[in-house]
């Protein structure tokens, strides 16, 4: 992470000189066609939970171990995770050490799913995965993603591991996200089957399930989110089960398939996080997730006036948002933790 004299980060945002105002940003497309070859599955029997929590499918094994948590749904529209936890649920999956709980985060948001606007069961008020300080939780505010993290807080709250299960409506490599704290980025290190893993602080606009406190206190208490590929791919489906295998798969005896690589082969931290501040927010390229620009200074978008470049050489862009709005997100950069030289 130490930067040379050569190695001094750019400026991630220059405003154009005036003789330039004239110029306009490449107009915006269209939203493409999503391609949906997933169903939402049918959680019927998990609705209701087993240990007093709707959604939350809670099993102790007999010898002590760790509790770990696998989280579905925190975003209604990305159900790839909802339907390997259905699948594990019906196979009996059971721990043999410490305790499991699987939780359907928010059933009512992916109930709001049609193939024709697939993007609007993202949530029923608000993005659960916002949420999740200390002072939200205890405010006096309410809202149908927020009164749900209140009543799985328990279950957070006693979690030793736990892997949050999202998909990417962009196309981009899978990837483990995780906080800056060691546990966090130690456990990213070691979910199978995907290869690449990026730390970072989290967002403004809120906290993460990730980020709350249990696991970025520096505690032994470990978080992760995997993105797993492209909401509502089957190939997404199968890499959220490898993941979630090479994490239980262990306590509940079970081999970890041979396909899952322990080791991801790319170990990156967010440097930078670039948010739209125009709704005229125009990607150069239609960039992909995971994608590395090998050149410092190579022109990433045009915001309003401003142009975005890349700080340093090899640099990744995790996640671009291709249409952002103004105030989102619209892609954070990322460099590998030791850069060869
Ligand atoms: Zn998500």
């Amino acid at each position: 992470m130490t930067c040379g004299p050569d190695e001094t980060p750019l400026p991630v945002r220059v405003t154009r000189p005036t003789p330039f105002l004239d110029r306009l940003p490449p107009p915006a497309q269209p939203l493409p066609r999503w391609r949906i070859d997933l169903t939402p599955p049918d959680i019927t029997p998990w609705r209701a939970g087993n240990c007093g929590i709707p959604g939350v499918m809670h099993y102790e094994g007999r010898r002590p171990g760790p509790h770990i948590v696998c989280v579905s749904l925190i975003h209604g529209n990305e159900f790839s995770g909802a339907i390997v936890l259905d699948r594990l649920l019906r196979a009996r999956i059971r721990p043999r050490s410490g305790r499991l709980s699987f939780i359907f985060a928010n059933p009512e948001a992916m109930d709001l799913f049609d193939p024709r606007d697939p993007v609007r069961a993202r949530c029923v008020d608000e993005d659960m995965n916002r949420v999740w300080s200390p002072a939200t939780l205890d405010s006096a505010r309410s809202a149908h993603e927020l009164d749900r993290a209140r009543v799985l807080l328990p279950v957070i709250l006693t979690a030793d591991r736990l892997l949050d299960l999202h998909s990417m409506l962009w196309p981009g490599d899978p990837l483990v996200l995780s906080g800056l704290a060691a546990a966090g980025r130690q456990m990213a290190q070691r979910i199978g089957g995907i290869t690449t893993a990026v730390a970072d602080q989290g967002h403004r606009s809120g906290c993460r399930l990730i980020d709350h406190p249990r696991f970025s206190d520096g505690g032994p208490a470990a978080a992760c989110l995997l993105e797993a590929g492209q909401h509502w791919h089957e190939s997404t489906v199968n890499r959220a089960m490898q993941a979630v295998m090479s994490l239980i798969g262990p306590c509940c005896g079970l081999p970890v398939p041979a396909t899952a690589a322990p080791v991801p082969q790319r170990d990156m931290v967010v440097t930078n996080v670039v948010t739209a501040r125009t709704g005229a927010f125009r990607f150069v390229a239609p960039f992909r997730g995971g994608q590395v620009l090998p050149a410092r200074g190579t022109l990433v978008a045009h915001d309003g006036r401003d142009e975005i470049r890349t700080p340093y050489d090899r640099c990744m862009l995790v996640m671009p948002n291709l249409r952002p709005a103004r105030g989102h997100t619209a892609v954070r950069f990322a460099r590998a933790v030791s850069s060869p030289a």
